[in-house]
């Protein structure tokens, strides 16, 4: 167990990243993460909710990158928490961020099994603890069903699906778009080279992300491992949701949290149904979803149940293209009721939500639940609340709301929507289209 955080050791900057030995101070308490390589059984699931009720403030989150946090813990309670999990002896990844799809080795849509890299990586990285920044991360990306593309990672190997070199692309920072191609690596000298790439993050200092790294400066194992990769075109995908069949005639059923969020009572009482239905194991995933591994009927039992649970179980459900952090009044730094302001434009402005569009709701401008930009952004701060289209929390906003006129901003975008929208034209086309002067002006 590590010792009692105290507030200096703790931090609410962004930078920090809470992991279960190091949990962080946010604005409902402290909060830790429990990530986990492998699946849990739905016992253990339950096992973890009634901890989350005995040291938190029984508030669970699945994060976007597919983690469970427990929230509304203490320094004390956190302690207490993190010896409680370690008794449950449950499969948790320890150090280095990395990342790759929950699917791996069951994917019926490819061969290609990224734990056995990933494995030797998180090994290599271990001599490295304390040398490399905080919140960086490696993501190993199979090219199955369910992707990882809108996860940041310092360091992402994404992997060949029209080449006949066996082996991997890497790219530095950002998001899959985003990141930068360095170069294609082997399979055979992958971890090695991820493990060079490491080191020499390591070497140019703690705070060192991905996208710092120059690629004119790479170590010599580095650029001699390195062959010349085309940056391939990420082929279009719908993330794979509800029913899903697997391998060896496995089945698995993938549903979400709205707002990423849900109590941990309710999150019990799922997982108690599960065991019932016949789901052998369960596992946090990707994009506040939860996935229940099993037969395909038990699957379907447990399909019919998730939302009286809380779950969103249609794939094209608008709260699954809404963003919100805990907001009002659940954090002391919020200046916006970010989950009402989420249900009531899911309710009242569907105009919006045909797929393309992301609305990222944030209580303040650090932007907790979306640090990238979304297609949307309403911001709250102490006297007004920013909307920003197409950016982060921080840009310069299209128009400053007053408080509490959020709701019908929201109507009114919808009704421009109804009204500007062309043949075939998407939301978020239709809003690139307009612009952040016409919008304002249509707000006023
Ligand atoms: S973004 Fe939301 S959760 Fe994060 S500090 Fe601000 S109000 Fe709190």
């Amino acid at each position: 167990m590590s010792a009692v955080p105290t507030l200096s050791t703790a931090s609410m900057a962004r930078g920090a990243c809470p992991a279960l030995d190091a949990p962080m101070l946010t604005g409902d308490g402290y909060l830790s993460r429990i990530a986990l390589v492998d699946a849990i059984s739905p016992r253990e699931l339950a096992a973890l909710c009634a901890l989350s009720e005995r040291h938190g403030n029984g508030m669970i989150d699945i994060s976007a990158r597919g983690n469970l946090q427990i929230r509304g813990l203490t320094p004390t309670s956190a302690a207490a928490l993190e010896a409680d999990v370690r008794r449950l002896a449950l499969p948790l990844r320890e150090g280095l961020a990395v990342e790759w799809s929950p699917l791996a080795g069951l994917d019926p849509t490819t061969d290609i099994d990224p734990r056995p890299l990933g494995l030797a990586i998180m090994a290599r990285a271990k001599d490295l603890r304390g040398s490399l920044a905080p919140k960086l991360s490696v993501v190993i990306e199979s090219c199955g069903l369910i992707r990882l593309d809108d996860l940041l990672a310092d360091i992402r190997l994404v992997a060949t699906e029209n080449d006949v070199r066996k082996g991997w692309h890497i790219l530095l920072g950002g998001t899959a778009r985003q990141g930068r191609v360095i170069g294609f690596v082997h399979e055979d000298q992958a971890a090695d080279c991820v493990a060079a790439l490491l080191s020499h993050l390591a070497a140019l200092g703690p705070r060192t992300r991905g996208r710092d790294v120059d690629p004119a400066g790479l170590p010599e194992m580095v650029s001699h491992a390195l062959e010349a990769s085309t940056p391939q075109l990420l082929s279009p995908h719908r993330d794979a949701f509800g029913l899903l069949d697997l391998k060896d005639g496995k089945c698995a059923l993938r549903v979400a949290l709205p707002f990423g969020q849900i109590q941990s009572r309710q999150l019990s009482a799922f997982a108690d149904h599960a065991r019932r239905c016949g789901i052998e194991s369960v596992r946090p995933a990707a994009e506040h979803t939860l996935l229940a591994f099993g037969s395909r009927q038990a699957c379907t039992a447990l399909q019919a149940a998730a939302k009286t649970h809380g779950f969103i179980t249609d794939v094209n459900d608008p709260l699954r293209q809404i963003d919100a952090c805990p907001g009002a009044p659940s954090c002391q730094s919020a200046r916006l009721d970010t989950h009402a302001l989420g249900r009531l434009a899911a309710e009242e402005a569907g105009e919006l939500f045909d797929g393309s569009l992301g609305l990222h709701l944030s209580g303040c401008l650090k932007a907790c639940a979306h640090p990238t930009a979304a297609t949307l952004v309403f911001a709250g701060t102490d006297d007004a609340t920013h909307l920003v289209i197409d950016g982060k929390t921080t840009d310069t906003p299209a128009k400053r709301l007053f408080p509490q006129t959020e709701a019908a901003a929201l109507s009114a975008l919808s009704a421009l929507m109804r009204q500007e929208r062309q043949p075939g034209e998407t939301s978020r086309d239709c809003l690139r289209r307009l612009g952040p002067e016409r919008i304002a002006a249509a707000l006023a």
